[in-house]
């Protein structure tokens, strides 16, 4: 499954922040899944539930952001929402998009102690 191995590198990554930084009990992680990743954000928190139970990471809380995907116009360089499905165009002058400038991020943003 694609979201637990996403977990389980998540986790050392953490762990790893934690080592380094000294710190204290964690109590929550945010993190910032884009779209375009195909993550299913209800798999994610479950998969870190398993993962986290029965060690010091159980009842961390896991805070996802959900992350448009986001298009720029290869003419006038309007930013706009891609749709995964569609064939979307610039809404300004129907242009084609050049890239993804947002949806494809999968970070870690934050992570809180106590
Ligand atoms: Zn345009």
């Amino acid at each position: 499954m694609h979201e637990l191995s996403i977990v389980t590198s998540m986790i050392s990554i953490v762990r790893e922040n934690m080592a380094r930084h000294g710190a204290g009990r964690l109590k929550k992680i945010k993190i910032r899944v884009g779209e375009m990743t195909a993550v299913e954000p209800e798999a994610l928190r479950f998969c870190f539930e398993v993962c986290a139970g029965g060690t010091d990471m159980e009842g961390v809380i896991l805070d996802i952001e959900e992350v448009p995907v986001r298009g720029q116009c290869i003419h006038c360089k309007n930013e706009f929402p891609l749709d995964r499905y569609l064939d979307s165009r610039c809404p300004v002058c129907g242009g084609e998009s050049g890239g993804y400038v947002s949806g494809t991020e999968l970070d870690i943003v934050s992570m809180e102690v106590e």
